[in-house]
């Protein structure tokens, strides 16, 4: 069964469409199973129906037209109660209702399955016996592991529209791709998809204008890949036996087959560049091979893999890297990275879409930074097909729809105009301090990391910057940038903002902030070798940074150290010694260099109950809410499958936050939040009721926050934490915190927060 099963699924896979593939399910389902009868039902959700899209045995008149209301019939209930139904007498339950069209009369066994990803119900596998029959459990789980199959298939089917077409919905279209959240906002544009090199499946097709020189690029990759071949084969002549030598023949004569060069340049000729053609064709044979009955061959197709992967790689070697950028740019990738994103030109930039990460993942908080729509963790992402399409991000819901509707365009449009109302509306208060009715103020300070950042922290009213985050220089770069070169890049933020003070936090990469150049493998990268645990390992690139940061900051006086990542005091001594070497070093050298107030970001679960041994080291604390809300419920902040338990409103982190506030202030150290959530109005609202010093966030973010200040007095925000503090679970406290808003006026704020 095992056997089967695997290759239908690769059979649908291959299939060329949502029809093909649906109906290769049924008729392959009902071979296997010698049932009667296989049929598949989509869920139309505008019309709450389920439509039979193909079936293998009941009357083909009815497919499109037979439609099932949702919580009707047995395939209603297969669909409410989201598990398998497994009847020897379909006719006995009592959801069971009679359908003339389909020919229903004659069938008693029944067995139906969900299809469902992530949590929705797409519709429902189905298979019927004329007899009555009772089916094994075997063949439930083959049953249900197809479905699982299915769905992947029908969300990429949504995606391109295909399932509205399918549904002939005859109204717009509204289907969209479903992701998260990343950044809240909307945002009309054209798709640039970027993807990492040498990744033959993320390759997309894109449009090639000289065909002739598109060819012979391919061919000259191919020449390439030959020459390396023989190279190789001429290495190993001496310590390989002659069969395995062999293999280096078989993978040559590969390469030179017109199955594998023909086919590519008729996909050239047809008018895709050479990387998207090349996908195809590797694509197709590396299924032919992975169905072969013969387990050697089989194995095959990883060799015919490899072979495109250096195809690739040359075609990419011979290639200009630098990527044009539409006016109004939607950035779209498999794992869009915050580097890719750093290399828009400022003002093309109108969204993010990725399939990959949360709204946690650094790439969404650079969006954020720069008041950039986004949408993450879209499963299913059709990036091959994207370049060039009309998107529409709805980074509210977060939701992506592809090629839409004029209506749904203009939709969006109007809400980006209104969007930038309000900001503009809300830029007037940035002149006004961040003080409450009652007079209690809470400085807001910016979090940057690009210099194209600094502007709009200016302008947003920021009294500094709560949190510098240096790595963001160093992942734009292909190299280690050197003390000079770091120096001039802080001293443009340090003095931009001077005589306010800068919060320059040290290096702080590893988990998803790699280096091109530094590369770190882990199977745990966020429990790994991270942030200051890298930098006290590498004394050369930490005391580099250390004194580039230190020299940036001669003679302003404004610059304040915070160290990332810290778990324990011991690391907090070994830093201490090694900013003391660099200051004194630089002291000896003649420079006009202070030794600068010191923070700790509590990000580890460790830290918050060792505020007060760090009080003693310190002189201040910063409190990383990304991190340790990830950290303290176990949820990986880039991982879209459990982002929906990723909340920073958890009892638990609002239990460690006050913790870590009311401990620091008992040794008269001061402690700001410059997480995510100080940027959340209704976050922000419970910090301020906690007590917290000052808040640090994404410049588009402040002006909201302000508002949220000028608005609450500090009793109304004590009280409202007391509140809940009662109450056991994220969504009610979130819905508390929207009421509150909309009760103080600020309802419009209310969709601001994650
Ligand atoms: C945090 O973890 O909350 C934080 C501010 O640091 P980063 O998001 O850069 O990890
Ligand atoms: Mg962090």
């Amino acid at each position: 069964m095992l056997d089967t099963l695997r290759r239908i699924v690769q059979e649908v896979n291959s299939a060329p469409d949502l029809p093909g593939a649906l109906t290769l399910i049924v008729q392959r389902v009902k071979q296997a199973m010698h049932v009667d009868v296989c049929s598949v039902y989509l869920t139309d959700g505008d019309n709450r129906q389920y439509v039979l899209m193909a079936t293998d045995g009941y009357n083909l008149a009815a497919v499109g037209r037979v439609r099932i209301d949702f919580c009707h019939g047995l395939v209603g209930e297969v669909a409410r109660r989201e598990e398998p139904l497994n009847l020897d007498e379909a006719a006995a339950h009592p959801a069971y209702v009679y359908t003339d069209e389909i020919g229903e009369e004659p069938y008693h066994g029944f067995l139906g399955v969900p299809i469902i990803q992530h949590r929705k119900v797409l519709g429902v596998l189905v298979v019927r016996q004329q007899q009555r029959r009772r089916f094994a459990e075997a063949e439930e789980t083959f049953l249900v592991t197809l479905a699982a199959q299915l769905a992947g298939a029908i969300t990429h089917a949504e995606a391109s529209g295909e399932i509205t077409r399918l549904l002939a919905d005859s109204s717009e279209a509204r289907y969209a791709l479903k992701g998260l959240s990343g950044v809240p906002g909307a945002a009309v544009g054209r798709a640039r998809v970027v993807y990492p090199l040498a990744n033959l499946d993320a390759i997309p097709d894109r449009p090639v204008s000289d065909i002739e020189a598109e060819i012979a690029s391919f061919r000259a990759a191919v020449a390439s890949v030959e020459r390396d071949m023989r190279q190789m084969s001429a290495r190993m002549v001496d310590s390989l036996p002659a069969e395995d030598i062999a293999l280096f023949d078989a993978l040559i004569l590969m390469l030179r087959s017109e199955n594998l060069v023909d086919r590519t340049i008729d996909g050239i000729r047809a008018g895709n560049w050479a990387p998207g053609a090349l996908r195809d064709t590797i694509a197709e044979h590396v299924q032919a091979f992975e169905r072969m009955e013969d387990p050697y061959l089989r194995e095959r197709a990883s060799d015919v893999r490899d072979l495109g992967r250096r195809i690739l790689e040359h075609l990419q070697s011979t290639r200009p890297a630098a990527v044009e950028y539409y006016p109004r740019t939607i950035l779209v990738g498999e794992d869009v990275s915050a580097s890719q994103l750093a290399e828009v030109p400022p003002g093309r930039l109108a969204g993010v879409v990725s399939a990959h990460g949360s709204a946690a993942s650094h790439v969404a908080i650079l969006a954020r930074a720069l008041g950039i729509p986004a949408v993450m963790g879209v499963d299913d992402l059709p990036v091959g097909r994207l370049e060039g399409q009309q998107l529409v991000v709805d980074g509210y819901e977060g939701r992506v729809f592809v090629k839409p509707s004029r209506a749904i365009r203009e939709e969006f449009e109007r809400l980006e105009h209104e969007e930038s109302e309000l900001a503009q509306g809300l830029r007037e208060l940035a002149d006004l301090p961040a003080e409450t009715p009652d007079g209690h103020r809470v400085p807001l300070y910016a979090n940057t990391g690009l210099l194209t950042d600094i502007t709009p922290s200016l302008r947003s009213g920021a009294e500094g910057v709560g949190l510098y985050r240096t790595e963001v220089p160093f992942l734009i770069r292909d190299r280690f940038p050197g003390e000079e070169e770091q120096r001039r890049i802080y001293r443009q933020v340090l003095e931009a903002f001077a005589p306010a003070p800068v919060t320059v936090r040290t290096l702080d990469v590893g988990g998803d902030k790699m280096l091109s150049y530094f590369p770190v493998v882990e199977d745990n990268p966020f429990l790994g070798w991270r942030g200051i645990r890298i930098t006290l390992d590498h004394p050369e690139i930490f005391l580099t940074q250390l004194r580039a940061i230190l020299r940036a900051g001669a003679g302003l006086d404004n610059l304040r150290l915070l160290l990332p990542m810290i778990g324990s005091v011991g690391e907090i001594d070994d830093t201490l010694g090694l900013i003391h070497r660099a200051c004194d070093e630089l002291q000896d050298e003649g420079e006009d260099v202070r030794f600068p107030p010191v923070g700790v970001m509590v990000e580890v679960p460790s830290a918050v109950y060792q505020v007060e041994a760090m009080a003693r080291r310190v002189d201040f604390f910063s409190i990383g809410s990304n991190d340790l809300t990830q950290y303290l419920l176990a949820v990986d902040r880039n991982n879209a499958s459990v982002a929906q338990l990723y909340d920073a409103l958890h009892p638990a982190v609002l239990r460690a936050i006050r913790q870590v506030v009311d401990d620091a202030h008992a040794q008269g150290k001061a402690v700001s939040v410059c997480g995510e959530m100080a940027g959340d109005p209704g976050a922000a609202l419970l910090l301020l009721g906690m007590g917290v010093d000052s808040l640090s966030m994404s410049a588009a973010s402040l002006p909201r926050v302000k508002w949220v200040i000028r608005s609450f007095n500090l009793a109304q925000a004590q009280a409202l934490l007391d509140e809940v503090q009662t109450l056991e679970d994220p969504a009610t406290i979130r819905t508390l915190l929207n009421r509150t808003l909309e009760q103080g006026g600020l309802g419009g704020l209310v969709h601001a927060g994650r």
